[in-house]
């Protein structure tokens, strides 16, 4: 799975290639990403989206290497700003991540030490405390208000919103190449939402940082990013146009996702969700992980892995598609 420009032979910003990460505890194993590969280009948007447990935010975590713990590659690489993220040295994976990475998570609170106010919350790619000027420089980039009150503040003093954009501007203040923001809106009110992904975007695009968006929200990532890649089971099971795959999704998981979309009701008004749960996988697939909560399963999706075939100008994962026809087309 490539995009254009990186089969033109443009090196990409991001170059994951059958990426597999695995957890185990106790004996109990789960495979949280499963073959995935995605390459991502400077400046661009993309959105990652599934269900809880799909991998999506495995895969961001991967990308600065944050696999730990109970976690481990155990097959394929990450190579992010031309540095292989498994491979590199400590030194080396401190320098991309303090010099190109900028992470923003759901709960920006979490990010922020609750013990210090915003004036000491930001520190350079040496690990030294950046100047008050340089930080009100930032958070006017994040359109705060009243900055000399907000470098005043503590965590805690800071509505849900602003804490974000406090947030936000820690990850921009080093200039990053690659923005990835997992959730960055789920923990805040509907009414601050749209801000604060209009934000992401206009960054993006004035810094031109790549932008990815892990999220839930279908609509937003329609909305805000140029491409999307769907995640089920730990595998990327449709990549391509964010447009196209919202208006002819071809893997019948992404049609299933759109159709539980609020404002996607049928003609009773009912938002139609998936019926079933996700599976825990803990072994190597050996058949399509969603066939038991498919419409359209086909005799060999019980027992046949499933490859990315390029259908429409996207990847899918589907023996439908290997077949040549789209969930669209077999709804008929
Ligand atoms: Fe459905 Fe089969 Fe495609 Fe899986 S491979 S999504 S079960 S049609």
């Amino acid at each position: 799975m490539t995009n254009n420009k990186s089969e033109l032979g443009e090196r990409p910003l991001v170059n994951v290639e059958d990426l597999t990460v695995i957890f185990e505890a106790r004996g109990n194993i789960v495979h949280a990403l499963d073959t995935v590969t995605l390459s991502i280009n400077a400046g661009e948007r993309i959105g990652i989206v599934g269900e809880s447990g799909s991998g999506k935010s495995t895969l961001a975590l991967a990308l600065g290497g944050h696999i730990q713990g109970a976690g481990r590659r155990s097959g394929g690489s990450v190579d992010v700003v031309a540095t292989d993220v498994f491979t590199a040295s400590p030194e080396a994976l401190g320098r991309l991540r303090r010099g190109h990475l900028g992470y923003i998570f759901q709960n920006p609170i979490g990010t922020l030490d609750p013990t210090r106010k915003v004036s000491r919350q930001f520190f350079g790619t040496d690990g030294r405390p950046i100047s008050e000027a340089r930080i009100a420089n930032v958070l006017e980039q994040v359109r705060l208000d009243d900055i000399p009150r907000v470098l005043k503040s503590y965590p805690h003093e800071l509505s849900g919103g602003m804490a974000q954009r406090v947030a936000i501007a820690m990850a921009i203040e080093h200039e990053p190449r690659l923005i990835i923001a997992d959730e960055p809106t789920s923990a805040l009110d509907a009414s601050v939402r749209l801000q604060i992904l209009d934000l992401l975007k206009e960054i993006s695009i004035r810094s031109g940082a790549a932008l990815i968006i892990v999220s839930h929200d279908l609509k937003a990532v329609r909305s805000y990013c140029e491409r999307v890649a769907v995640m089920y089971a730990g595998r990327i099971v449709e990549l391509g146009d964010s447009k196209d795959v919202f208006a002819e999704p071809s893997h019948p998981y992404t049609a299933a996702l759109i159709r539980a979309m609020p404002g996607e009701e049928g003609i009773d008004g009912e938002i139609r969700g998936i019926r079933g749960n996700p599976p825990l996988v803990t072994k190597r697939l050996e058949a399509c992980a969603f066939a038991e909560r498919c419409d359209y399963v086909l005799d060999e999706c019980w027992h046949l892995r499933t490859e990315p075939t390029l259908q429409n100008n996207r990847w899918v994962s589907c023996h439908l598609a290997s077949r040549g026809i789209s969930a669209r087309a077999a709804e008929g």
